[in-house]
């Protein structure tokens, strides 16, 4: 009794520390956004040349502090570089980016020992000495990923995932005097969800987070008694959160909807337009770039943030392809990423460009809505569960180092390579099942030392489902 309420004391404690600097961060964002909101309306020409010099500035300062990217930028002289120069480097992969980690940070006062320490130890989220808040993330390939955003990556983070929402805020009706954003993330570390979305675009707009992992009856509850004016949160959840509004199980009187951290499928966009005829914000992320690309409520697509990232389309080889090309993988480098540079990173997502310039009269290019690897999803009969109730468990444990889920007609075998602890990873998987309506999921979990890799592409199925013949996964 006495260690719980000891406990408590301190994670209130930790709460409010982290709360205080929060709230001068989140002030630095307000600043900013003002220069945000503006760039919206920039020329071609402006984009293009900001982008340029950010882009000389990330090359620059990468090849005089980062040891990893000094080697890789060899030969190349940023003070002349262009977009079109990047094709001369190689590709970044996930795997390099954790296993270079202490390599490519270019702060003297952080390794992945003092990242990984903040993980471990925080009892709630925090800010490092030097302002740095550190993430940790299973991410689309299944490599976990340990993560630092610096303070002025953060502000450019939250600019670009929320620039668009307050410019038609500022530009349209006047909102109520009270609005409330709920936020349906993660709703705890380690995931950057919460802190980046949990973000007021309003004036006098208060915010409530709720975490979208729980049972959806508890989801529909805590929203129903928050009476948001504005929702953002995971695809998938809200999409169900307007289902339910459409069955008559919800009432809200919104004015506002951001999604994001899963592909929105078209059944859940035109769910949100039927519930609540109201603009949808879909965004493109990744905790390592941040944001690549937000839509402006107005047209379908999502804008690129060009400013803060580069996009390159490319082959399988990592040569670029035209706009109107079909492309292997995508390739982003992130221009605000200054503590832990990412260039050439390879997202794992393929991007469609749409030629046309958008209603909302922005100049920054538009992509199509990302596709769904909805194949990555796992069907039970009637009830399906979606690859992120894995890589919540199984991505986040610093004990896995890399994983396979191959589904079984009750549940899954997982191959992990590391030193899992079994037991707690197989209750954690089967609670994980259960809130997706599984009933009595049976999940082994197997510690292996390597995961068989497709021979010609090298690529490793993560999720394999029960209807799609896996093979032997080689
Ligand atoms: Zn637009």
């Amino acid at each position: 009794m006495f260690r719980s309420v000891h406990n408590s004391t301190r994670v209130r404690d930790a709460r409010a520390a982290y709360e205080r600097v929060r709230g001068a961060h989140l002030d630095a964002v307000q600043a900013a956004f003002e220069d945000h909101i503006l760039r919206l309306d920039w020329s071609r020409e402006q984009i293009e040349r900001y982008r340029e010099q950010r882009l000389r500035a990330l090359l620059g300062y990468a090849r005089e502090r980062s040891p990893f990217h000094a080697r890789r930028l060899r030969g190349l002289d940023p003070s002349s570089a262009t977009v079109a120069d990047l094709a001369r480097l190689p590709v970044m992969t996930k795997q390099d980016a954790q296993d270079e980690w202490d390599a490519i940070v270019t702060v003297p006062d952080l390794d992945l020992r003092d990242a990984e320490r903040v993980l471990a130890e925080q009892l709630w989220f925090s800010y490092t000495p030097g302002g740095r808040q550190i993430f940790s993330s299973g991410g689309s390939s299944g490599v976990r990923g340990v993560y630092a955003w610096d303070w002025e990556l953060f502000v450019s983070f939250a600019c670009l995932a929320w620039r668009f929402q307050a410019r038609e805020e500022r530009r349209g009706p006047p909102l109520p005097r009270a609005t409330r954003l709920a936020v349906l993330t993660a709703g705890e570390p380690p995931h950057a969800s919460t802190p980046l979305f949990d973000m007021a675009t309003a004036a006098g707009m208060d915010t409530v987070v709720i975490p979208a992992r729980a049972p959806f009856d508890e989801v529909l509850a805590a929203v129903a008694a928050a009476r948001p004016t504005h929702l953002v949160g995971y695809a998938t959840v809200v999409g169900r959160l307007a289902r339910a509004a459409l069955a008559g199980d919800l009432e809200l009187r919104l004015a506002r909807v951001s999604t994001n951290s899963e592909p929105l499928l078209d059944e859940d966009r035109q769910a949100v337009r039927d519930a609540w005829h109201v603009p949808i914000h879909n965004l493109w992320g990744s905790t390592e770039i941040g944001v690549q690309a937000v839509g402006c409520g107005h047209a379908g697509g999502l804008h690129v943030c060009e400013d803060e990232v580069i996009l390159e389309r490319v082959d399988e080889a990592g040569v670029p392809v035209g706009d109107d090309e079909p492309a292997a993988r995508t390739l982003a480098t992130g221009l605000a990423n200054r503590t832990f540079p990412f260039i050439r990173y390879d997202l794992g997502d393929q991007v469609t460009m749409l030629p046309e310039k958008c209603s909302c009269g922005s100049g920054f290019a538009r992509v199509a809505d990302i596709a769904g690897r909805r194949d990555d999803d796992f069907r039970y009969g009637e009830c399906t569960v979606p690859a992120s109730a894995f890589r919540h468990v199984l991505g986040t444990d610093p004990r896995v180092s890399e994983y396979q889920v191959r589904q079984t007609s009750a549940g899954a075998e997982i191959l992990a390579v590391g030193q899992p602890d079994t037991a707690t990873l197989t209750s954690s998987m089967v609670a994980a099942l259960r809130r997706h309506g599984l009933p009595d999921p049976e999940v082994r979990v197997r510690v292996v030392g390597r995961l068989e890799r497709n021979e010609s592409t090298g690529k490793l199925r993560r999720f394999v489902a029960l209807d799609s013949h896996p093979g032997n996964a080689g």
